[in-house]
């Protein structure tokens, strides 16, 4: 084939956080890779200087770090039968676009799931009877367990943790419960890296009242780092300035958890790993039989095609685009919800959110201090912490008082009902109410139906003549139970804590579309498992259809937790490279037997 690369043993498509720490773990065990990134290199020093980072108009208003919609988007629609259209602006979620991928520009929120999100459908069935799991079966939901457990990931969470310097207190220290951490969390060996971040007022605030109402506040676990830090790979970073610019924008500061500040400096200097950015994979090419593919065709930023040849392909190219790349590489049968055959596309969910907003007189809630992932939370409403008897939904969400930014432009809609949008009075209120506003979020969990899936459409290409990847999605009775629900408790907290004019923004209560943006999280469509008919990928993320092609990325997530997702991608990352230099490379064939 023309401009035919030499072989590698491992190429990754790819090199956000996933990609990243699957080349560092295969290249320090020796391998051979080569990475391809569609976007560009970036780095801290030269993109991210300090003066150049707290740039809101161009970082999070203008978005210029995101990927361009004239590069690749998604349609949408929220039913099979209606015409799917294009997405037109990034809200719902965004792409990254650079080396680093959305890591560059997360907030660091850096959660381990519940134990129970990993087996919904066994905990459910054990806790509540197989009755109550056949009915949420019955009304179109598809739980399934992951085939892993928490204990199983708890080593891999530890390895992420470490690389990524993750701040924060432990609440189970190998079964022991400890106050002031997350006792709702799954056992850990031992404390995070680097300790919890400090508390703004409102998170005193939030901290003083939940506690007076007999829940169990903690302080997120931050990829906004607490102290100086030097990782296992001898990255060294510094800590957080509490600097409010922080999700949607890079760190100038080396203190955000990112493939630049924790991985990329020694995989860079490493001679069996090479990087080919602007570079986009079109799609995996199988050898003859079927059974295995023989690497990636790939187009350059002028626009010329080559191929990479390697033992192993690793699709890390993040959610959506690992489904997409798999079904335009042939791989896998498409899910097709009329006769729940096929596994690719099947599980897509998103995440169920709102939002609680109050204001409190007089008060100094100075927002400008912030961190992306800062904030207190309650995990008492998370998962299955409590009791699901008498209630018609399983699962829950965390309840956070959070700081996360206090961006000028962003919050200048943040003003008390009843005040004008604009002019004078506008700018009276917004001064005012910048410091009095406090906000209150619910991240929840969110479960499949048989009807929500990803597919390629039919109709909208992109500008390599390739099909756009279809989202049909639209939120299910479960989840929208479960988020009334939180949503009511976070609005006692904010009553109980002395909120005024108090502003509720549930967004199940309107058909889903992809212009709000409650939660980057979207998540399935190639999902684990330990069963073929219901799962694209084995639990060591190994496709059950051609044995050399890995995937990760939260499209392994069968069902979505009450948390964000990255903690949970880079730990199946780690545990997927180790699979594959420790077994796979030397014995290559399916590592589970189907
Ligand atoms: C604003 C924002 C805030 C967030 N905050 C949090 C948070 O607080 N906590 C949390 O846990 N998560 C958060 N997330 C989600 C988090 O960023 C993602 O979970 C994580 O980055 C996913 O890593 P990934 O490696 O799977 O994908 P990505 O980081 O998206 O990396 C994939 C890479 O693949 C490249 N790529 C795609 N297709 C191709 C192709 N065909 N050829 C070559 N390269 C390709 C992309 O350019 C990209 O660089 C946030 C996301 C956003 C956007
Ligand atoms: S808040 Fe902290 S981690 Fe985030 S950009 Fe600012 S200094 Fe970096």
């Amino acid at each position: 084939m023309a401009n035919e690369r030499p072989k590698a043993d491992v190429v990754i498509v790819g090199l956000g956080w996933a990609g990243s720490v699957m080349a560092e773990e295969l290249t320090r065990a020796g391998l051979n890779v080569v990475a391809i990134e569609r976007g560009a290199w970036r780095d801290t020093s030269t993109d991210f200087p300090p003066a150049v980072d707290p740039d809101e108009l161009r970082w999070h208003t203008r978005r210029e770090l995101l990927q361009p919609m004239s590069v690749e988007t998604t349609t949408f629609r929220n039913k099979t039968g209606q015409q799917a259209a294009p997405v037109r602006n990034w809200n719902a979620f965004q792409f990254g676009w650079n080396v680093g991928g959305a890591g560059t520009h997360w907030a660091g929120m850096s959660w381990r799931f519940l134990p129970w999100d990993f087996e919904v459908a066994t905990q459910t069935a054990e806790r509540y009877g197989q009755e109550r799991l056949d009915g949420l079966m019955g009304e179109g939901l598809q739980l399934q367990d992951w085939g892993v457990t928490y204990e199983e990931m708890a080593p891999y969470y530890d390895r992420f943790e470490r690389i990524a310097g993750t701040s924060g207190k432990a609440g189970n220290l190998n079964g022991e419960k400890i106050k002031g951490g997350n006792v709702f969390e799954g056992p850990r060996e031992r404390e995070y890296p680097t300790p919890q971040l400090k508390d703004t007022n409102w998170m005193s605030m939030y901290r003083d009242t939940t506690e007076g109402m007999g829940y169990n506040p903690f302080t997120i676990p931050a990829g906004n780092i607490s102290q100086a830090y030097v990782n296992p790979l001898g990255v060294t970073m510094g800590p957080c300035t509490y600097c409010g610019f922080c999700d949607f924008h890079g760190c100038g500061n080396f203190s955000k958890s990112s493939p630049q500040a924790c991985i990329l400096p020694a995989l860079m200097r490493r001679p069996n790993f090479t990087v080919l950015t602007e570079t986009e994979v079109l799609h995996a090419v199988k050898h003859e039989d079927g059974k295995t593919v023989k690497g990636v065709k790939f187009i350059t930023r002028e626009g010329e095609e080559g191929f990479q040849p390697a033992d192993v392909v690793c699709i890390t190219a993040y959610q959506m685009d690992n489904v997409r790349l798999m079904l335009l590489s042939g791989i896998g049968q498409q899910y097709d919800p009329s006769t729940e055959r096929g596994t690719i596309g099947r599980n897509y969910s998103y995440q169920t959110c709102s939002s609680v907003t109050g204001f409190f007189s007089g008060a100094k809630m100075n927002p400008f201090i912030g961190g992306g992932a800062l904030g207190v939370q309650i995990d008492d409403f998370n998962g299955d912490n409590f009791d699901h008897s008498d209630l018609d939904f399983i699962g829950g969400a965390g309840i956070m008082g959070y700081s996360t930014n206090g961006r000028p432009i962003a919050n200048m809609n943040a003003i008390r009902p009843g005040n004008k949008r604009w002019g004078s009075q506008w700018k009276e209120a917004y001064a005012r109410d910048y410091q009095e506003v406090a906000n209150i979020f619910c991240q929840g969990t969110s479960m499949p139906t048989r009807d929500a899936y990803l597919s390629l459409d039919p109709t909208y290409k992109d500008r390599h003549g390739q099909p756009l990847l279809r989202l049909t999605f639209d939120w299910n009775r479960n989840d929208k139970s479960m988020i009334d629900y939180t949503t009511q408790k976070a609005i006692e907290i904010m009553r109980e804590a002395g909120g005024e004019d108090i502003m509720v923004d549930n967004q199940t209560e309107a058909s889903w579309n992809p212009y709000k943006q409650h939660s980057s999280h979207t998540i399935g469509g190639l999902v684990m498992g330990s069963n073929p008919a219901t799962s694209a990928l084995n639990p060591y993320l190994q496709s059950w259809d051609c044995h050399n092609v890995f995937s990760v990325g939260a499209s392994a997530f069968p069902n979505n937790g009450g948390y964000n997702p990255t903690l949970t991608v880079g730990a199946l990352a780690v545990r997927a490279a180790r699979a594959i230099h420790e077994t796979y490379i030397n014995n290559p064939g399916p590592l589970v037997e189907a």
